[in-house]
């Protein structure tokens, strides 16, 4: 059997970079299809490409356009803009002329066997112990026999006449790939209703867009088998189309090591939106995961980009931890700027000054937190004291004029006084000035608390 290798040319990167993020808008997206669009912008974005938002809904049943708006919030939030988009559904003519040609060159035939009949017999090949691929009993009927099916009422579906051959690529993440297509049925390209389904209109768009490179989970390894033979079945129809280059990314499991649980799985970027996640923390994580890069919060979607590299990409599952999410939530957070949150504190209502949003910043896990600091501040809170006594003593100590240096003089004249030393001394005064057992540095967040506002939680 002779073994067909689609050479990746342009391992080196060729000079016009174009990827797609092709997303079905069947329901709404979540991390491993976030990872797909993000890897797609930041290759992209690293060689100077375009990336193209091709929006998969040939199934027009399942597919909606609230979706469809979801999916580009979303996107838009993370960062991820688009150079071009598309919806399929707006391109069944370009579909249907690929149709037609295969059928005219003998590689697209019909088949009028119902899911029962086919059921049936891949019931039978199973018990023979044999695998369970399409027989192509279609491809035997007789002009009679098919208008007789035809007269019945059946309506066929279209299948795809694989050459039944080992198709071979580089592949940027995997290597040298094989697929033997003699294992596979021949795909169902068009359902009995006429409806596309995921194949053909894929393969039509990535040679009319002229996309350079398909980069997506390896749950499509198989796929690219048989889409590579329609490629190649196509190419005529496309002369000035190149082959794209291939990368297949292994998939998220859990933290466990597990396939991702049903709750992270189906976590919607929305959720994550609603629950205080930052966007550069997602896409810190998800560009990460499964790379040789350390997990750490990168300052930009560029930073990313710079690291971008297929190379780094290991071909063990990656780990969605949500764990180390939260810490690069928490890094994202600590590394930004006053002038940069300043609106979303004005918005929180939790705008105190720069001094605030640098002292709280380096103890936040997520934004909303910032808010308590914001009351524990300039509002009121229920302090804690578990030996009245000393907090009497530390309100006599406390300096008449309370500046941002007399925590230190306060602090240690409360010392001699008291004898109390380090946690002893130091966790009745936070816990009484903030209500908490943990927090920023008491220094300038007592200064930030003032002078009244600390003598009122000593004092109940
Ligand atoms: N709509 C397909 C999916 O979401 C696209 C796969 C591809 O990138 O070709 O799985």
């Amino acid at each position: 059997m002779g073994c067909v290798l689609f050479e990746a040319v342009r391992v080196s990167i060729p000079m016009t970079v174009k990827v797609r993020f092709a997303p079905s808008p069947t329901g709404r997206i979540h991390a491993g299809n976030v990872r797909a669009a993000l890897v797609n912008w930041l290759f992209a974005r690293k060689n100077q490409g375009r990336f193209v938002l091709r929006i998969d809904d040939t199934d027009l049943e399942r597919s909606t356009k609230e979706n469809e708006a979801l999916i580009e919030t979303d996107l838009t939030w993370l960062g991820l803009t688009w150079d071009e988009r598309y919806n399929q559904s707006l391109r069944f003519d370009i579909y249907q002329k690929a149709a037609d040609y295969l059928k005219k060159v003998g590689r697209l035939y019909p088949a009028y066997e119902t899911a029962e009949e086919l059921d049936r017999r891949r019931k039978v090949q199973l018990s023979r112990g044999l695998p369970p691929v399409y027989d192509r009993a279609a491809l035997k009927l007789s002009d009679e026999e098919r208008a007789a099916l035809e007269a019945e009422g059946r309506k066929p579906h279209w299948r795809f006449k694989l050459d039944g051959k080992r198709v071979a690529w580089e592949d940027l993440v995997r290597g040298h790939c094989e697929v033997d297509t003699t294992s596979m049925s021949d795909p169902v390209l068009i359902r009995e209703d006429g409806a596309f389904l995921y194949t053909l209109p894929s393969v039509v768009d990535d040679l009319d867009m002229k996309i350079s490179h398909v980069i997506r989970g390896e749950d499509h390894v198989a796929n690219t088998g048989t889409q590579l033979e329609i490629f190649e079945a196509l190419s005529p129809m496309f002369a000035d189309a190149d082959l794209p280059v291939f990368a297949h990314m292994p998939l998220l499991v859990g933290a466990d090591g597990e396939g991702l649980s049903k709750r992270l799985g189906s976590m919607s970027i929305s959720q994550m939106r609603e629950d205080g996640i930052e966007p550069l923390a997602i896409t810190s994580h998800l560009a990460k995961i499964g790379t040789s890069d350390p997990l750490e919060a990168a300052t930009s979607l560029d930073a990313l980009a710079e690291l971008q590299d297929f190379g780094k990409m290991g071909r063990a599952p990656a780990r969605y931890d949500f764990d180390d999410l939260m810490r690069l939530n928490g890094q994202v957070l600590q590394a930004t700027p006053y002038a940069d949150i300043k609106p979303r504190l004005e918005t929180a209502g939790a705008d105190l000054g720069e001094l605030f949003w640098d002292t709280v910043r380096m103890n936040l896990h997520t934004f909303e937190e910032v808010k308590d600091w914001a009351t524990i501040v300039s509002g009121d809170i229920a302090p804690r004291i578990e030996d009245p006594a000393f907090a009497a003593k530390a309100l006599e100590l406390l300096p008449a004029d309370y500046d941002r240096d007399s925590w230190k003089a306060w602090t240690e004249a409360i010392k001699a006084e008291t004898g109390a030393k380090g946690k002893a001394l130091f966790m009745p005064l936070r816990q009484a000035l903030t209500g908490m057992d943990h927090g920023p540095d008491m220094g300038a967040l007592s200064f930030l608390i003032g002078r009244e506002r600390i003598a009122k939680r000593l004092s109940v």
